[in-house]
C-alpha cells in the first residue's frame, strides 16, 4: 500500500472513530470529489477488518407499513413510460412535465453503477449538481461518499444514487407535491430497471415518498426496515443535515450497519 493509501484508509478509520464519538467538526472543506473517491476505494480494503458488527437482516426491525403504491403515491404516471434505461434517461433528459424544466441548466437523472447493489434515493438537485448534472457532487455528497466507504459501499461499482426530483427546485426549496406527483414516476422505473437489492432513502421527502407515510417524521421512520415492493428499504438523515446538526452522525452511523447487515445476509 502506497503512503497515499494509508493516509486516504487512515482517514476513512478516522470518520468511523469520529462517528462512534459522535464528533462535531469536520474534515471535508478541502477534499475534492476525486479525492473522497479515492478515499472510498482505500476504505473498502480496510472496512472488512475494522468495521462494527452489522445487525443482520433477520435480527433488525422490520416495518409492518402497507407497501406503497410506489414513488408515485400521490399520482401521475408518465404517459408513454420507457421500458429500457437509455430510453427513460433520455426522456428525462427533455422533460418539461413541471415547473423546474424552465430553471434548470441540466436535469440530474443519476450517478453511480447501473447494475448496484445499493441505490441511495435523495431529495432533489441542489446548484452543484444542476450546473454539473450529477447528484451528490457537494460537500453532502463527498460526506456520502465517505459514509457509505465505510460499510464498503461505493457509487464507482456498488452504488447507484439519484433523487426523487430530477431538477433543481429555485433556491433550493423544498419539492411541491405537484413536482413529486410529477417526477416520481422516473424514480420508479429507475428502481425497477436497477432492480438494486437494498434502497437508502436520505431525507424526509425520499423517506416519505418510498415508505408511503406521508405525515410521519423521519425520525420515526428510521431504525426499521421498510419494504418498497418487496425491495428492503432503509431511512436515515440527508447528508446535508448531517453538515448542519453533526449530533445525527450517530444515528446515520446505526443507520447504515442496519443497511450493511441486510446486504451481507442476503
Ligand atoms: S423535475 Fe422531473 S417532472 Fe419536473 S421537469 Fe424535471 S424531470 Fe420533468
Amino acid at each position: 500500500m502506497t503512503s497515499r493509501d494509508q493516509l486516504l484508509t487512515q482517514a476513512a478509520r478516522l470518520l468511523r472513530q469520529r462517528a462512534e464519538i459522535d464528533a462535531t467538526d469536520l474534515f471535508m472543506d478541502n477534499l475534492t470529489r476525486p479525492e473522497a473517491l479515492r478515499l472510498a476505494a482505500a476504505a473498502r480494503s480496510a472496512a472488512p477488518a475494522s468495521r462494527a458488527d452489522p445487525p443482520s437482516a433477520t435480527s433488525a426491525s422490520v416495518s409492518a407499513a402497507p407497501e406503497p403504491t410506489g414513488p408515485s403515491a400521490g399520482g401521475g404516471a408518465l404517459p408513454l413510460l420507457p421500458t429500457s434505461y437509455t430510453e427513460l434517461r433520455d426522456a428525462a433528459m427533455s422533460c418539461t412535465r413541471c415547473r423546474l424544466a424552465e430553471g434548470r441548466t441540466n436535469v440530474v437523472f443519476s450517478d453511480g453503477s447501473e447494475s448496484a447493489r445499493l441505490m441511495v434515493v435523495g431529495e432533489a438537485p441542489g446548484a452543484n449538481e444542476d450546473k454539473t448534472g450529477l447528484p451528490f457532487v457537494g460537500q453532502a455528497g463527498k460526506f456520502l461518499d465517505l459514509l457509505l466507504a465505510t460499510v464498503d459501499l461505493s457509487r464507482e461499482d456498488s452504488v447507484y444514487i439519484c433523487n426523487v426530483l430530477k431538477c433543481r427546485p429555485p433556491g433550493n426549496r423544498n419539492p411541491m407535491p405537484d413536482e413529486i406527483e410529477s417526477c416520481s414516476p422516473y424514480l420508479e422505473k429507475q428502481i425497477e430497471l436497477v432492480q438494486p437489492e437494498v434502497l437508502l432513502a436520505v431525507g424526509t421527502f425520499a423517506a416519505q415518498l418510498l415508505t408511503g407515510r406521508q405525515k410521519i417524521a423521519l425520525g420515526k421512520l428510521r431504525g426499521e426496515v421498510h419494504s418498497y415492493h418487496g425491495v428492503p428499504l432503509v431511512v436515515t438523515y440527508h447528508p446535508a443535515a448531517l453538515l448542519r446538526n453533526p449530533k445525527w452522525t450517530r444515528a446515520f452511523w446505526d443507520d447504515l450497519q442496519l443497511l450493511r447487515g441486510i446486504m451481507d445476509s442476503a
